[in-house]
């Protein structure tokens, strides 16, 4: 048995394989494909199954009768669990060898069971492994791990969330802390006499929400009119967005939410949205940050129907030997990675909106992940996507690549919900890294740090983190405050050859740069690399907790070669340090490098001010709107990994050659001829 494989003790291994999991219907065998199954799978809309029982082993020298209480609590563990009682189907397990100590176990066959439920599941009976089963895939054991399941943070309702803020109801305004950080950002910004604008946030049941101008009438059962599901898919998480939701002001929520359950129920809800000539706008997990659910002008537009894709969610197959997993569009990244860990495997992509954003949102948004070479976008973990338009669907072919003319897929990726919705999309999975190394190297500034960084990657080495903090993002994130730049970079494979080998001869390469190189875990204040990770997981949390206390706090983002990034950066400091004070209070600006190329890197900056009494959206507009001017004059990217939205659409314009928006324009209007699809994005016209 090769080490990536789960620790399984053979003869178990070899018992769960010697048996044949039948129904009336259908004969699994581990390893096999079924027929049968595959029609079961088929005749139900859905794509995996698990077998589950309440015998095991243990159980040959249990009573008849506990055995028969446990398979009743299986049964009511599952009767709560499956979403039809038909899709639940007794079976029994028949080993092969059919001598006297034989034993066959009653169970259940589940259909549409993800397997990552049915190792909870099957965990709580005390079984040590599960049979699962994707449609036209062999049978696959999956070993149950035998700790106590891990608290599963996703998978919530969207009710649970907050109506304006990151994160659960509730949790910005109760912050303890923030009012204090507000105190010391006024100090820092050499402002502490003055008085902060704080406010309280209003509650979703005040909320502001027009009457929809669509009818309940007669309309698929998935769609919903009620205020606070309006007002919950009215905002992305933009620092405005959250402002206005913050006071109520949802008069730009939509007029109906859909929340189709299956591919079926979606195009029924497109032809409503037809009938009814309404805007169609794909929701995932609603985290963008460029305002892309409506657009920036109030002109009096059609109907909008939100539809959000929390029902196409879930591990619709899984190929373990080539390693690619197939995601519903509404899978979220914990929900991604609970679905591939009773494998081992995890995707890695890591966007700092993890925790809630979608799968169909990051290939919508071509969202960027944590590691900074290899698979930054998640274009590189793509190898196929479907989507469906209001006339038409793209599927693509899923191989591992391809040379025959444009890549349908490409066009797919950064859509942000032009040419329909994705439904599903194939990812490349990777085992969980076993070995890792690491350093952090310190330089007097960024400009030498990003040289660094240059010589690293031109070298051909691909460390999995690559981030630069300029002095003032180390102090504000509180990993050093010695007025250095800090390169901090990371190793990781799943074998340990080579790798502390490649650690050491990137650290020669950078002896003469440096300042000072400390290992990770060695560094002055503790492990930086700990620091930072805690501080990039709590800043979502951060931003809307500042907000309540008067703290404008938000984030920018493009790109440039290795020898213009150094004067973009500078100059970008500048411009909103000037805005910011234009407006009547000075800016904190700071800097990182986030994703690292070939021929340059990513420019990521974080700016605070404090909030202005009147029309602070006019306030952010205006900064934003000076940095967004520095960064198309330079040539930057309108965006790096944020997405173009309605607030980046102008630079988007400005940056891209008029024939090919028209051609992209066609494109659209053949599978959506009506312009429905969130027509005010990525767009000619307004
Ligand atoms: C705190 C914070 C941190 C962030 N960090 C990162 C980061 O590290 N990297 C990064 O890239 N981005 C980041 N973002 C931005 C955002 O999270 C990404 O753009 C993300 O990919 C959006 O996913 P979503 O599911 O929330 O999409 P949504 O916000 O719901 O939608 C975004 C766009 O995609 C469309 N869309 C959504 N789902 C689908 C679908 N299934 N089919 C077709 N169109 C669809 C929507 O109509 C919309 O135009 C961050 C945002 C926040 C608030």
């Amino acid at each position: 048995m090769s080490n990536q494989e789960p620790l399984f003790a053979p003869a178990l291994r070899h018992a769960f394989e010697a048996t044949s999991y039948t129904t009336d219907h259908c004969e699994v065998r581990i390893g096999q494909t079924s027929k049968g199954l595959d029609q079961l799978l088929s005749a139900a809309a859905t794509t995996c199954a698990a077998f589950l029982t309440a015998f095991n082993p243990g159980a040959r020298r249990t009573a008849p009768e506990t055995n028969d209480l446990n398979d009743k609590a299986l049964l009511q563990t599952l009767k709560a669990t499956v979403k039809d009682p038909a899709w639940l189907i007794a079976t029994r397990h028949v080993p092969d060898d059919q001598s006297a100590q034989a034993f066959i176990e009653r169970g259940w066959l589940v259909l549409g069971l993800q397997p990552a439920d049915a190792v909870e599941i099957a965990n709580n009976f005390g079984q040590l492994a599960v049979v699962c089963a994707f449609f036209g895939r062999p049978a696959i054991l999956v070993e149950v791990p035998q700790t106590p399941p891990v608290p599963w943070r996703a998978g919530v309702d969207r009710s649970d969330l907050s109506h304006w803020a990151w994160g659960r109801a509730g949790g910005a305004e109760s912050r303890q802390d923030a009012a204090a950080m507000a105190t010391m950002v006024a100090s820092l910004l050499g402002c502490p006499e003055r008085t902060l604008n704080s406010h309280v946030p209003c509650n979703v049941a005040d909320a502001r929400v027009p009457a929809p101008r669509l009818r309940a009438n007669g309309v698929p059962e998935c769609i919903h009119f009620d205020d606070a599901t309006r007002a919950r898919h009215t905002y992305g998480r933009s620092w405005p967005d959250q402002y206005r939701a913050a006071q109520g002001d949802f008069t730009a929520a939509p007029d109906a939410v859909a929340m189709p359950d299956s591919t079926l129920e979606l195009q029924q809800v497109m032809d409503w949205a037809g009938s009814v000539d309404a805007d169609i706008v794909p929701f995932g997990g609603g985290t963008n940050v460029v305002h892309a659910f409506q657009p920036l002008s109030d002109k009096q537009r059609r109907p909008r129907l939100v539809i959000s894709t929390r029902g196409l969610r879930g591990l619709l197959s899984l190929d373990a030997t080539n390693l690619l997993a197939t995601f519903g569009g509404g899978t979220t990244g914990p929900e991604v990675n609970r679905s591939l860990a009773p494998f081992g495997l995890q995707l890695r992509h890591y966007p700092q909106s993890w925790e809630f954003s979608t799968v169909g949102g990051w290939v919508a948004t071509r969202a960027g992940g944590h590691f900074a070479t290899r698979y930054t976008h998640i274009d590189d973990l793509l190898v196929s996507a479907n989507s469906i338009a209001p006339a038409g669907e793209i599927r693509t072919l899923a191989v591992p690549s391809s040379g025959a003319g444009p890549e349908p897929m490409r066009a797919l990726t950064g859509s942000e919900g032009g040419l329909g919705i994705i439904t599903e999309a194939t990812l490349r999975v990777h085992r969980r890294p076993r070995f890792k190394a690491g350093f952090n190297a310190f330089f007097t500034n960024y400009d030498i740090a990003l040289d660094a960084c240059r010589r690293v990657l031109q070298s051909g080495l691909t460390p999995s983190s690559c981030r630069i903090l300029d002095p003032r993002e180390a102090m504000l994130n509180q990993v050093d405050g010695s007025g250095r730049a800090i390169l901090l970079l990371g190793f990781e494979s799943d074998s340990d050859v080579g790798l502390d080998a490649t650690a050491e001869a990137c650290k020669r390469m950078l002896m003469d740069l440096a300042d000072e190189i400390v290992p990770v875990a060695r560094t002055t204040r503790g492990d930086a690399d700990a620091i930072w990770r805690n501080a990039f997981l709590e800043a979502p949390y951060l931003q809307p907790a500042l907000a309540c206390q008067g703290v404008m706090v938000d984030t920018l983002e493009t790109a440039a070669s290795y020898e213009q990034l150094p004067s973009l950066r500078r100059e970008l400091i500048r411009t909103i340090s000037a805005a910011a004070l234009e407006q009547g209070c000075p800016a904190l600006v700071s800097s990182r490098m986030t994703h690292a190329y070939h021929d340059g890197a990513s420019l990521y900056l974080t700016w605070l001010t404090l909030t202005a009494s009147r029309n602070p959206t006019a306030q952010w507009s205006h900064i934003k709107g000076a940095a967004t001017e520095t960064i198309v004059r330079a040539g930057g990217p309108i965006t790096h990994h944020h997405s173009v939205g309605s607030q980046h659409l102008d630079g988007w314009r400005r940056q891209t050659s008029p024939d090919w928006v028209r051609g992209w324009m066609a494109m659209r209007n053949s599978l959506d001829p009506d312009g429905r699809m969130v027509p005010w994005l990525l767009c000619d016209r307004d």
